[in-house]
């Protein structure tokens, strides 16, 4: 969470200027005010139980940014905490389970499916990666999954957004990266860096 916190802080023009070109320009400070929310509620929340800072992370996001994305990764975290509600440890296996329910959240609440242009086109291949990392090491499995967001992330730029504001756009969103399948990605990044993978 530091880690991602500090992506999305020396990100922010880049997510906004993103942003600015197929929606309203405000992902990178939408999503800078809420992680540095969320750090402030992980301080006061208790570190072993690694639910309880996925929620408290998730509760943050949702109270202080607006917009789509700001649920969206809340609905994210919170589903994701509630899938490793009283774990102090988190294997490989169980991370990817938690991961997966923090996903299904996001399309629950966003209708969104991979191909519609959003954090999930980013987010999906690097749950498939998880998946198929059986054996890997939580470092090398992550790694792979952080590449296959990246990957997932340069596909949105042809794409055609058929959800959220950018789909206001129509054919005119084609030819632009999306900023949530960016900031996807650095969370992916993030999550690697912080067992120890080159990415
Ligand atoms: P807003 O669009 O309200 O200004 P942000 O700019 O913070 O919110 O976030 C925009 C991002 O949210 C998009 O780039 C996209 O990845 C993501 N997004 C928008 N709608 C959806 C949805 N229905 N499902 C998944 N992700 C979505
Ligand atoms: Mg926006």
């Amino acid at each position: 969470m530091e880690r991602f916190a500090a992506e999305v802080a020396e990100n922010r023009s880049y997510l906004t200027r993103l942003d600015g070109a197929i929606g309203d320009g405000d992902h990178g400070t939408n999503m800078d005010r809420g992680m540095k929310k969320a750090l402030e509620r992980l301080q006061a929340t208790d570190g072993d139980d690694i639910g309880a800072s996925l929620k408290a992370v998730g509760m943050a996001l949702v109270s202080s940014v607006g917009g789509a994305a700001g649920p969206l990764y809340g609905t994210f975290f919170m589903q994701m905490g509630q899938a490793a509600a009283g774990r102090s440890e988190l294997d490989l296996a169980g991370f990817t389970d938690a991961f997966d329910a923090g996903i299904q959240g996001v399309i629950k609440r966003g209708k969104a499916e991979p191909g519609d242009k959003t954090m999930l086109d980013a987010l999906k291949p690097a749950l498939e990666a998880l998946r198929d990392a059986d054996g890997d090491d939580v470092a090398a499995a992550l790694e792979r999954a952080a590449q296959a967001a990246f990957d997932g992330m340069e596909a949105t730029v042809p794409m055609v957004a058929r959800k959220g504001r950018a789909s206001y756009l129509g054919e005119r969103s084609a030819g632009h990266q999306d900023p949530g399948a960016t900031s996807s990605h650095l969370l992916l990044k993030s999550a690697a860096e912080a067992v120890g993978a080159t990415t």
